[in-house]
């Protein structure tokens, strides 16, 4: 049986005739950029995540760094001035502080939960932090009142970087929602997939959302008239339309991946492979399903073998990546782990009781197999 990891060719295909129609009425309306697609979307994704504001932009990395240079203006910040921010994230949350001339100070996660300690993120705050990070990585919720307390405590922003977590909620309200201002990312593979590159910041502060607005349309309010040196990002009218017809369905595809982790954390009972432990509050949407295990690498190749597509999210933490070469001596042990012992099984609303059985089947016979 193959079980492909994430099949984007199956998931387009359970909406095609929605989605047909949705890609006709733009490609026929004459009206691509900057519309009423644009502004249904903004509307509809707004009410979803419950903010009242939703700004639509070219991509996830653009929503992150633009949602920071918007408080860095309206906020005085320095050059230099820290962000706080979980050491094992994908490296775009990392890229989007520094391209601000923002430190990110990086801390290592609670090795059982993956989420930042609020202890840890007292301890890290200086006389020059202004806001904290929240990655809700995997799907699951970073979010707790402790840390939205330290925040509010000691006057910082709690951004969020939502890109894999849409539908996410924390006792009934959904991340996107918790902090100062969120960004999401609508790559094809994430949870909310667009047909190319798109992204928004969601926030109820309409000073943000405004700047964001005007810093990703050249840093113009008005046509022609500059007020800010700007860029370009925008969220295409095509995109937009894909993505709020995809949005209708969102919460039952995350209520499919929900019931495939079950199936893995019911199902899987290899002595030699972990899985995150699941706290009750959580409402996680199983972008990703990590499992931990000291023979990552062989587990991969064993289940490629079997025709299971796996992916390693990731195998280098920013840390240690060329582009932050002043940081490659730095030690997040725990960070570091995750990225030798990770990998992530086949996750998609598309896969089959009879997939996911398998799945568990071939890694429960996992090293069982190997001494027969
Ligand atoms: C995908 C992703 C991003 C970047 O989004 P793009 O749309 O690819 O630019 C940022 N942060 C996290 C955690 C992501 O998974």
């Amino acid at each position: 049986m193959h079980v492909p990891f994430l099949s984007l060719k199956d998931i387009t295909a359970k909406y095609a005739d929605e989605l047909h129609e949705a890609v006709l009425r733009v490609t026929d309306s004459g009206w691509y950029l900057q519309g009423s697609e644009n502004k249904v979307f903004e509307e509809n994704y707004a009410r979803y995540i419950g903010t009242k504001y939703c700004v639509g932009v070219a991509n996830g990395l653009q929503a992150l760094e633009l949602m920071i240079r918007a408080c860095k203006i309206l906020n005085g910040w320095n050059d230099g001035d820290e962000i706080i921010v979980q050491a094992n994230t994908y490296i775009a949350t990392i890229l989007s502080v520094s391209q601000n001339s923002l430190k990110p100070v990086l801390l290592d996660p609670n090795p059982d939960t993956l989420e930042l300690e609020p202890e840890a993120i007292e301890k890290a705050i200086t006389n020059k932090t202004r806001g904290v990070m929240l990655v809700h990585l995997y799907g699951r919720c970073l979010y707790n009142e402790k840390i939205a307390e330290i925040c509010k405590k000691h006057n910082l922003k709690l951004f969020e970087d939502n890109a894999q977590a849409h539908g996410c909620t924390y006792k009934g309200k959904k991340t996107g929602s918790l902090g100062t201002v969120a960004a999401h990312s609508f790559y094809p593979g994430k949870n909310l997939g667009a047909f190319g590159d798109a992204g928004a910041i969601t926030t109820n502060d309409e000073k943000i959302a405004n700047l964001v607005r005007v810093l990703g349309n050249y840093g113009s309010s008005k046509k022609y008239v500059f007020d800010y040196i700007g860029e370009n990002s925008r969220l295409s009218e095509l995109d937009a339309a894909v993505l709020d017809v995809k949005l209708k369905y969102l919460d039952d595809d995350n209520n499919r991946r929900k019931q495939i982790a079950k199936m893995y954390y019911e199902g899987i009972k290899n002595p030699v492979i972990k899985m995150p432990s699941v706290l009750p509050e959580e409402n996680n949407v199983f972008h990703i399903f990590p499992v931990f295990t000291e023979k990552r690498d062989e587990l991969q190749q064993y289940l490629k073998e079997k025709e299971i597509g796996t992916i390693i999210h990731y195998p280098i933490p920013p840390h240690k990546q060329t582009a932050y070469k002043e940081w490659n001596d730095l030690s997040f042990p725990v960070t570091e782990k995750i990225h030798v012992q990770e990998l992530s099984l086949p996750m998609s609303p598309t896969l089959t009781d009879e997939q996911v059985k398998f799945v568990i089947k071939t890694i429960n016979n996992w090293n069982l197999s190997n001494k027969e």
